[in-house]
């Protein structure tokens, strides 16, 4: 426990030494069993209980010490808190911790930079007479294959860099040298893929009304789909390019184009549903000062699938050359905010899994 906390874990503390002579939502989810493995909460283990928490409010509406109780007890709320600071306490590169606090601003000004790159690049650099012609969907006529993949590579290369570094100092900071197993790594992707613990205890996340829904992990469900479907696109014609030599456009119904299109599909429908909610849901509920961070992902998402989906449905027209701009410019700004942004969590809480599945498979128990 290091002796200047930060008033998050010193919350967190106390409603975990609250909470562990309480009990009463030990079957929620993984986070209260976590809790209960251990008597005292270093700040390592908050910060794994905090990544543990999937803010699905169940904890609150269920608490008969919630407010105006005087315990003041609010775990979803604190739990943000504490999980929010976390990647600010672990990035890489240090002195970008601040971008977690501003992060819309940040967000926004990356994509702007990048749109404007694009569509001040090929204003200046591609012919008006090509960049305004129809090609019949072959955007390497307008970009070179091999200028978009170094671009797209190099920024890539960064962020997994980043992430690496960042989630080793996560990883070691809340195992240290504990044991894990394959079967530990195998676990964690069930639950992940499942969204084990946005169950709520089994009705879903609490709204706004205070009554579970299922809604919030469907379009999670949605989202993260989407996401991974639109990566196996592009995986996919990668290794069309580079193994078989088979260069785009695709055709609709090859096998990109037709991840693509889903997947495109599912990052409309599950950020679009996952603003709206959160528009709706009680904000004792979040990380008030810091709920533009979930925002500008979502928007960011939504807005690359978008450009996306337009881009191939007018591929073939004289429109083609700015929605690419477009769309080139919205994918490499998500791209940049990757490891400063929402999008972190997802990485975060995967650890997480991974830890609290070798604690319970080996029945540990802390002091
Ligand atoms: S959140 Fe409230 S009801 Fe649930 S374990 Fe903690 S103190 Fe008990
Ligand atoms: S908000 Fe949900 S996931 Fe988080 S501690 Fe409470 S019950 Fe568990």
């Amino acid at each position: 426990m290091t002796a200047n906390r930060s008033p998050a874990l010193i919350e967190v503390d106390r409603l975990m030494t609250i909470c562990n002579a309480c009990r009463y939502c030990e079957g929620l989810c993984a986070v209260f069993p976590a809790m209960e493995m251990r008597r005292t909460f270093a700040d390592a283990d908050i910060n794994y209980l905090a990544n543990l928490c999937h803010q699905c409010g169940a904890c609150y509406s269920d608490c008969q010490y919630s407010p105006p109780h005087e315990f003041n007890v609010n775990v979803p709320a604190a739990m943000a808190v504490a999980r929010n600071d976390s990647y600010a306490h672990y990035v890489w590169p240090g002195f970008l911790a601040g971008v977690f606090d501003r992060n819309g601003l940040l967000v926004t000004l990356l994509t702007a930079l990048s749109l404007a790159a694009f569509i001040v690049g090929f204003v200046l650099w591609v012919d008006p007479a090509a960049l305004f012609a129809a090609h019949s969907g072959d955007f390497y006529r307008i970009m070179p294959h091999n200028a978009m993949a170094g671009i797209f590579g190099v920024v890539a290369l960064y962020a997994i860099l980043a992430f690496a570094i960042s989630l080793t100092r996560f990883w070691r900071d809340i195992n240290g040298g504990a044991p894990i197993g394959l079967r530990d790594f195998g676990r964690a992707l069930i639950d992940t893929f499942h969204l084990t613990y946005l169950h709520g205890g089994g009705g879903g996340c609490t709204s706004e009304d205070k009554r579970p829904s299922p809604s919030r992990r469907l379009f999670h469900h949605f989202t993260f789909y989407g996401f991974m479907l639109c990566f196996a696109s592009t995986s996919v014609a990668t290794l069309y390019h580079y193994a078989f030599g088979w260069k785009a456009p695709y055709a609709l119904f090859s096998l990109p184009v037709i991840l693509g299109t889903i997947g495109g599909i599912g990052l409309i429908v599950g950020p679009a549903g996952l603003y709206a909610l959160s528009r709706r849901r009680d904000p004792v509920l979040t990380d008030v000062n810091r709920r533009d961070m979930a925002t500008a992902f979502i928007a960011m998402l939504f807005l690359v699938a978008l450009t996306g989906l337009l881009l191939l449905a007018l591929r073939d027209t004289r429109a083609m050359g700015i929605l690419l701009a477009i769309h080139l410019g919205t994918v490499l700004g998500l791209f940049l905010s990757l490891p400063y942004g929402k999008f972190v969590h997802g990485l975060y809480r995967f650890l997480a899994l991974v830890k609290y599945a070798a604690e319970r498979r080996n029945g540990a128990f802390i002091d």
